[in-house]
């Protein structure tokens, strides 16, 4: 596995367990790159019917088990979704999305604006209504990478932190034989490319093109406070948000409280490279947009700011499963800004893969040669 991120401990994870000789070489330390700038939200809302959305519900089942395995330390809160409408026309747009997502097994349930309060006593007058998502959930990420790491070394797997993958060395048929480190060489017939941004850069090293991009995001992080916000709250402008595949700037708040009692606000989306210039434009519309939804939180202290670049590939879906150009060679990566939900799933999928099992999951959308130019 080339990554210590949570796709790349999930992977160890489950691959561990299937009984495989497992090593997790990273060039940092655990969850040190994207994972360790992630929000730790495990949605379902936020999907529209489609292979994301199986993979996302596949995911939550899963999560539900490692939570109960990996113990409290993950911070596992099966604490549901909130999606508010400010108006009646985005209440009806959010009614026909979440219809579309209950006929695929999401549960969503719509909550009239007068019960709003109910969930979230702090919530913003006026609003026109929303849909409760039971099944979203949270974890720690880094937490949750770690305590992945763990259990898959108790079980066996080695970990290599501080070391990096120089190439990926292949056999006279093309197969993958192993790879190279700046500390030596490591045989292995099979190679998950596990590097999440940088999936795109170890995919160049087996020799073939995954158009794995940056797309920046930045979380604001409160003083500590008493548990003001129970779900995660946001607005449904949010989904257009994700689904956009515009470069631009987009800002629309996810709202939650944690364990710890800071309240996070993320998180934008913009595809400005590694540029990791703080936008204080970015921040102050982020913040406007929480209170906005919980005008309690316009008096409250932000601690920090936090910005992360997520894994992104243009139609949004991660790249997951055996690539057909390289044999040997299995890619984990370009979960975008889903990866912590959508890491089980992928470490449970790739691992019935190594061992040749059957997937029992369509993997055909995730193929990592469906670009142009990629074959
Ligand atoms: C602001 C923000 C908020 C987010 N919020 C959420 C959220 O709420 N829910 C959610 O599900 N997702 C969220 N995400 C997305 C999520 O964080 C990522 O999808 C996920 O962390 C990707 O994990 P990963 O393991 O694939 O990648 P990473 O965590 O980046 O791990 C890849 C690892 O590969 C290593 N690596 C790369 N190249 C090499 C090499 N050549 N040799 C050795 N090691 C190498 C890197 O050092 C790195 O540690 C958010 C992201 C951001 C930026």
């Amino acid at each position: 596995m080339v990554g210590a991120g949570v796709v790349g401990a999930a992977c160890a994870y489950y691959a561990t367990l299937a009984g495989l000789r497992v090593a997790v070489v990273d060039r940092g330390p655990v969850a040190g790159g994207t994972t360790g700038a992630g929000e730790g939200n495990l949605l379902v809302s936020d999907k529209e019917p489609g292979p994301e959305l199986d993979l996302a519900l596949l995911s939550t089942r899963l999560w539900h088990d490692l939570a109960a395995t990996l113990g409290p330390a993950v911070e596992y809160e099966p604490k549901g979704g909130l999606v508010v409408a400010a108006d009646q026309p985005r209440l009806d747009a959010l009614r026909t999305f979440a219809a579309g997502q209950t006929a695929a097994g999401v549960e969503a349930v719509e909550v009239p604006a007068d019960a709003l309060r109910e969930l979230e006593p702090h919530l913003a007058p006026g609003l026109a209504g929303g849909f409760h998502y039971p099944q979203d959930a949270q974890v720690q990420p880094a937490l949750a990478a770690a305590h992945l790491l763990r259990a898959a070394r108790e079980a066996g797997a080695e970990l290599r932190l501080g070391e990096t993958v120089r190439a990926v060395r292949t056999g006279p048929g093309g197969e993958v034989r192993g790879v190279a480190t700046d500390r030596g060489e490591l045989a292995a017939p099979a190679v998950v490319n596990a590097a999440g941004t940088w999936g795109g850069e170890l995919a160049a090293l087996a020799g073939v093109a995954l158009p794995v991009l940056p797309r920046r995001g930045f979380v604001l992080v409160t003083e500590p406070l008493p548990r003001i916000v129970r779900h995660k709250v946001y607005a449904a402008d949010y989904v257009a948000d994700v689904a956009s595949g515009s470069a631009a700037l987009q800002t629309s708040a996810v709202v939650e409280g944690t364990p710890a009692g800071p309240v996070l606000i993320g998180a934008s989306r913009e595809r400005v490279g590694f540029d990791r210039t703080l936008s204080v434009e970015v921040l102050r519309r982020l913040a406007a947009q929480a209170a906005r939804l919980f005008p309690v939180l316009a008096d409250v202290s932000v601690l920090r700011a936090y910005r992360g670049f997520r894994p992104y590939l243009p139609d949004h879906l991660p790249a997951i499963g055996a690539d057909p150009r390289v044999p040997g060679l299995h890619h984990a990566c370009g979960h975008e800004g889903a990866g912590i939900g959508l890491a089980p799933a992928t470490g449970l999928l790739i691992s019935r893969q190594l061992t040749g099992k059957p997937p029992g999951f369509d993997l055909a959308p995730f193929r990592a040669d469906r670009f142009p130019g990629a074959a």
